[in-house]
């Protein structure tokens, strides 16, 4: 599905030296911080004096797609928020798509995750793989994320070897304790394994609409729940405006949950996501991400192809080196382009 805009520019055949700057420069006007806009033209060759424009002009280009001979650009409008954990070193964190079917079908999921998607789960074995050799490169959090993980009927193998190799947090939704999946829950060890679970308001409304009829409340039990059985729970919302999160924040603070055990994030324009923070891969530090088809910049876009480094996983220090490759590439193109537009 093509990624919706404010404006769209048809350049048709016009490129920077015949009249498209102008235009660019009317649709800047028209935007907001944040507003996407749309170029469409059939000179591919504008690509790379976009990107160069952008970056001088500290605005985002996060998206081109061709078809039918045309290509479709997609610029937002100003920068991506400044990271607050941008020193983090690349490969200190690392990322396990476990699979990639859930019970819920969010409007906003960044993964196009559903009770239809096809499961392309990792599998115990690659896990133990990947945790032996993570363990070696200097990786000192795991976070475990599906969709939905507690799907699988490993996952309990799946967390015990990633918490043993590092401390692990497992991303879900909270709602399928029960039978069997509270069993493995019970099993897990507590000891260097945290979950994280979903709640995007203080009350069901906002969270249900996004995420399904009743699923507000049946996250709730999952909290209790998971706490019942001793284990260190962070509760994480995805908003989307900065009054969503300071309501949730006045809800975490009545409820005296400590600073590390909250997330609140804005709605990512990824997936199935109409609106949101547009997130180019020049927008993200690398948090190195590993799915069933490969290994990823970043888990906010982990089955899309500007995000895809390499599709060989094995060996596991040959994949963390082609992230630092890449980082390393593209961060001296920016410093490069940067000098380049010196004044003075
Ligand atoms: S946002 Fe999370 S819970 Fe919702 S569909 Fe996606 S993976 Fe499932």
């Amino acid at each position: 599905m093509a990624t919706k805009t404010r404006i769209e520019i048809d350049a048709s055949s016009r490129t920077f030296s015949s009249g498209l700057l102008p235009e660019l420069i009317a649709a800047l006007r028209r935007c907001r911080t944040g507003d996407l806009f749309g170029v469409i033209g059939r000179e591919a060759d504008i690509g790379a004096d976009l990107e160069a424009w952008c970056r001088f002009t500290r605005n985002t280009l996060i998206d081109a797609t061709t078809a039918a001979g045309r290509t479709r650009w997609v610029i937002r409008c100003g920068e991506a928020p400044a990271s607050a954990v941008g020193d983090r070193p690349v490969g200190s964190r690392l990322w396990l798509y476990t699979n990639f079917d859930c019970n819920l079908h969010c409007d906003y999921c960044c993964v196009r995750s559903s009770p239809q998607a096809p499961r392309r789960a990792l599998g115990l074995e690659r896990v133990r793989r990947i945790a032996n050799e993570a363990a070696e490169l200097g990786v000192n959090e795991v976070f475990v994320t599906g969709s939905e993980p507690f799907l699988l009927p490993d996952i309990g193998g799946i967390l015990s070897a990633c918490s043993a190799a590092a401390p692990t947090t497992v991303l879900t939704n909270g709602m399928l304790f029960a039978g069997r999946r509270l069993e493995t829950l019970r099993s897990l060890p507590r000891h260097r394994l945290t979950l994280q679970i979903s709640l995007d308001s203080p009350t069901p409304a906002r969270h249900d609409r996004h995420r399904g009829a009743g699923t507000w409340a049946r996250a709730w039990r999952g909290v209790e729940r998971a706490r019942a059985e001793g284990f260190r729970v962070r509760l994480a919302a995805t908003v989307s405006t900065e009054a969503e999160a300071e309501e949730f924040r006045r809800f975490l603070n009545a409820r005296q949950i400590a600073e590390e055990d909250r997330v609140i994030r804005r709605i990512a324009l990824r997936g199935v996501a109409t609106q949101g923070i547009a997130l180019a891969r020049a927008d993200l530090v690398p948090e190195i991400t590993i799915t069933a088809d490969g290994v990823y910049w970043h888990p906010v876009g982990a089955e899309d192809s500007d995000l895809l480094v390499t599709s060989d996983i094995f060996p596991l220090a040959e994949a963390f080196a082609a992230v630092r490759r890449a980082f390393d590439r593209e961060s001296e193109h920016q410093r490069r382009l940067a000098q380049i537009f010196n004044c003075a």
